[in-house]
């Protein structure tokens, strides 16, 4: 079997990793280059991220995944003006309320989902279109005028998905207008402030003034430059020997005020203006280049359709902006599994991508349970 996976974002890796230990044949084609964009810098990661991770990747690399992540965040604080904290809140996913889990260096977790798949991944190859041939396997076009065919093309290419764009032309994304400004502040700047002491390794939310400003530490716990070490030698990324512990921060925005998303740095300066001296120091104090103005989309539910040697995963399919990178990386497991079996021959290939299909949608889209007819 040969998968053509399009994306090299979290769900497109892991898919990809599961494949290959697996023994399938699998190529991922990404538009950007190897450094990638800025798309935030920190992720909570909980129980269903941390099972794909194990699942799908070597050992080597779900321990230094693991091994660099904050401490256990098992509850979320509420912030007073004076900075107090005035109300403690489970995480325990009930609710509405965030799962527990860990907070993981987006970087970081890039870095080692791309190592040892230096022969898989091809930077550089944007996907423009594809077509289903009559001996039941799929053509793939790229913007540079290379092709490819693969018995599966999986298309992880995010919420802009080119691949869902073109084969389910009736899913729509609906941009909220919200935005989210994203930063992050090395805690040596502003440990002296008693922030970082205050709330440890907890989410929290600074209700101040009308703006609910995150706040969160991320504490490796593990240096990343010793778990390279200990677990995955062959990493090699600048993110490793760079990564110091920061506080990470995050400040609500709208299209209409945000402009230009390249003056993510500057507007957050505007939108702390206001802010206790503390919360304008963080953003003061944060790297210009990590910050980033984050789209908050939505795709509402849709009907099941009937399987075929295409499919779809993660923000392709269902946008999650608090806990998306989890269902990318749960999608990526469930279809790496299906495939696996289909490999094997335990189940036929388009009843396998449509069993994952019902999963997904069933996840993403509890209210929506009807199942396509194949
Ligand atoms: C403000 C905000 C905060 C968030 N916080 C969290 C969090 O704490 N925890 C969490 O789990 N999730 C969080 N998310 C969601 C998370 O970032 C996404 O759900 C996740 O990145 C989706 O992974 P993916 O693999 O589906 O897509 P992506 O990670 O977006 O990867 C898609 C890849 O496809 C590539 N691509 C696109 N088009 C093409 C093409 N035509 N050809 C080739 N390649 C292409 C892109 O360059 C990209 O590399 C947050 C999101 C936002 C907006």
């Amino acid at each position: 079997m040969r998968v053509v996976v399009i994306g090299a974002g979290l769900g497109g890796l892991t898919l990809a990793h599961g494949l290959r230990r697996a023994g399938i044949d699998v190529a991922v084609y990404e538009r950007d280059g190897a450094r990638g964009r800025p798309q935030g810098v920190s992720l909570h990661i909980d129980d269903r991220g941390t099972a794909a991770l194990r699942a799908c990747l070597p050992p080597a690399h779900a321990a230094m995944a693991e091994a660099t992540m904050g401490g256990p965040r098992d509850r979320t604080l509420t912030l007073s003006d004076e900075l107090t904290v005035v109300d403690t809140r489970p995480s325990d996913g009930v609710a509405g309320r965030a799962r527990p889990g860990r907070q993981a260096h987006r970087p970081l977790l890039r870095a080692v989902l791309l190592t040892d798949l230096d022969d898989v991944v091809r930077f550089g190859t944007e996907f423009t279109r594809f077509e289903q041939r009559s001996d039941g396997t799929v053509r793939v076009w790229f913007a540079d005028g290379g092709t490819d065919t693969a018995d599966v093309l999986v298309g992880a290419d995010g919420i802009g998905s080119a691949v869902r764009r073109r084969y389910l032309p009736d899913v729509r994304v609906v941009d909220t207008g919200r935005r989210m400004i994203m930063g992050a502040t090395p805690v040596r700047t502003v440990v002296d402030t008693g922030l970082p002491g205050l709330i440890g390794d907890s989410p929290a939310a600074a209700q101040v003034r009308g703006t609910t400003m995150a706040l969160a530490v991320l504490r490796f716990t593990q240096q990343p430059v010793l778990a390279r070490q200990e677990w995955l030698p062959a990493l090699r990324s600048h993110v490793v020997a760079d990564a110091e512990d920061y506080v990470m921060w995050a400040l609500p925005s709208t299209r209409e005020r945000l402009g230009s998303p390249v003056m993510a740095w500057h507007q957050a300066q505007d939108l702390a203006a206001d802010l206790h001296p503390t919360l304008r120091l963080i953003v003061a104090e944060a790297w210009p280049d990590v910050t980033a103005a984050l789209r908050i989309g939505m795709i509402p539910p849709m009907p099941a359709w009937p399987a075929s040697p295409v499919t779809v995963i993660g923000d392709a399919i269902h946008l999650a902006p608090g806990f998306g990178g989890n269902l990318a990386m749960r999608d990526a497991q469930s279809l790496c599994q299906e495939l696996v079996a289909a490999n094997r021959g335990r189940l036929d290939l388009l009843d396998a991508i449509g069993a994952y299909e019902d999963t997904m949608r069933r996840n993403s889209f509890p209210s929506v349970t009807a199942k396509a007819g194949r």
